[in-house]
């Protein structure tokens, strides 16, 4: 980097999300001096994104509730925020970044936080469906909350947590609703049978028409662009009133991939979320990094996972270097459901059941490889949530009957772990 003091370094963050929004509060509270610029092509300020399938869509949380900081804490902090902006293109030899309106922006560092589309249905027919809806942004949710009317029908295409979450808004605010999952089970790339199991249920006793193993094989547009009917897989036909794919994201890689980086899907980085470029740093649900525990590659989706990354890259620019090797974690809010997970539930070979998924609103799954622990799902218990998050960090090998008993105490396995793990 160019200037001598790294407190002095100028810094362009390209996206305004969680990961871009954080990163330059935290340059700024370690001290940096230098010009921070954030570009970002939406108009609001930086905000968080899990309230907009919960409590936004709900109409409990209000638009102010969401930013990450109000205003004034940008202009007081000397933090540029362009709103409005796309960054179209990087120049890494003159260390330049061009916006949509013809300006440009020099920097020592650069930070790419742009963060990922939703990936959209492969019916181009459908392109521009009025009641066609996806959820990513502000402006997504405002859309669908408008159609959100008592008795209203919605569609869900895709059991991921979106999807999820947002059925569990519309029949808390009224609406009907059939989700449909393509694959045997909801929930399936994220977590193991026991959690899909329990979220089928809870989502069925809630009234939810929830079908897996299905799909839609046409949509019925009329005249004035709205899908009024589908027909299903298995021969049903549905009449609809507004159609939600939560069918998963596409990061926003294009703007680094033509400027040369690393890229295979996300943007690669080394354990300080250093791209290719040193002078370029990728953080948040577009970069790819190693896996502090060796075990690969990985991009996550998560709030956390953005906020923690962009603390680590501001200290990696302030010359404080460390490697981002939290540990994973994650929530879902569904009815009066806390899902929080620990680790990551995609890594094992075995699994756990604390409790009984086929009854009640609580459950514990425990995910080992070769024995040790890596991951928990925890539904509403967060006291043995908080247990659990110390037991998988020891990554300890425990006998799968103490972690089967509701009666034995994961504190108590706690207590019982030899000094060294
Ligand atoms: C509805 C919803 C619910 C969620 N719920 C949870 C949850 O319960 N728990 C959890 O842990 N996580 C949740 N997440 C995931 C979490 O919100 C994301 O992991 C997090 O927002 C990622 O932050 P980010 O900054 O990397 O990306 P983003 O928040 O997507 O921000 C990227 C920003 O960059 C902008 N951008 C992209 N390219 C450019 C460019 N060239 N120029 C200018 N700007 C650009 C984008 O428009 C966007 O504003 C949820 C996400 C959604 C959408």
């Amino acid at each position: 980097m160019t200037a001598a003091d790294p407190l002095d370094v100028s810094v362009v963050v390209i996206g305004g999300g969680q990961a871009g929004g954080e990163v330059a509060a935290s340059l700024r509270l370690a001290g940096h001096r230098g010009a921070i610029t954030i570009v970002s092509d939406e108009d609001s300020y930086p905000y968080t994104r899990p309230p907009l399938s919960k409590g936004y869509l709900l109409g409990q949380t209000e638009r102010s509730e969401l930013l990450l900081r109000d205003e004034q804490m940008y202009r007081s902090h000397a933090i540029e925020v362009r709103t409005g902006r796309h960054a179209t293109s990087i120049d890494r030899r003159a260390r330049r970044v061009g916006l949509d309106d013809g300006t440009d922006l020099g920097y020592d560092a650069l930070v790419l936080a742009t963060g990922g589309r939703p990936r959209h249905l492969p019916h181009p027919e459908l392109d521009g469906a009025v009641n066609l809806h996806y959820l990513r942004t502000l402006e997504d949710v405002d859309r669908l909350r408008d159609g959100f009317t008592v008795g209203a029908h919605i569609l869900i295409i895709g059991g991921g947590y979106i999807g999820l979450e947002v059925a569990s808004v519309a029949r808390r605010r009224g609406l009907e609703v059939t989700l449909l999952e393509a694959n045997p089970r909801i929930l399936s790339r994220v977590a193991a049978e026991p959690t899909s199991e329990f979220f089928t249920r809870i989502h069925r006793e809630e009234g939810v028409d929830l079908r897996v193993d299905t799909r839609v094989a046409e949509y019925v547009l009329d005249a004035t662009n709205r899908i009024v009917e589908v027909v299903l897989t298995d021969g049903h036909r549905l009449a609809v009133d507004l159609v939600l794919a939560g069918i998963g994201l596409i990061p926003n890689v294009e703007l680094a991939e033509t400027a040369g980086l690393a890229v295979e899907n996300g943007i690669l980085v080394d354990t300080g979320l250093r791209t290719s470029d040193p002078h370029v740093f990728a953080i948040g649900d577009v970069a790819r990094f190693p896996a502090a525990d060796g075990s690969g590659m990985r991009r996550l989706e998560s709030m956390p996972n953005a906020a923690e990354q962009a603390r680590v890259v501001a200290d990696n620019i302030l010359g404080n270097p460390r490697p981002y090797d939290a540990e994973p974690w994650f929530w879902s809010d569904q009815y009066d459901v806390k899902l929080q997970v620990t680790g990551l539930s995609t890594f094992f070979d075995e699994t756990v059941v604390r409790g009984d998924p086929a009854s009640g609103r609580s459950l514990s799954v425990f995910y080992l490889k070769a024995g040790a622990l890596q991951a928990a799902d925890i539904a509403s218990n967060p006291k043995e949530f908080a247990a659990a998050k110390r037991l998988v960090a020891s990554r300890a090998v425990i006998d799968p009957a103490l972690l089967a008993d509701p009666a034995v105490a994961l504190r108590d396995i706690i207590a019982a772990l030899p000094a060294s793990v």
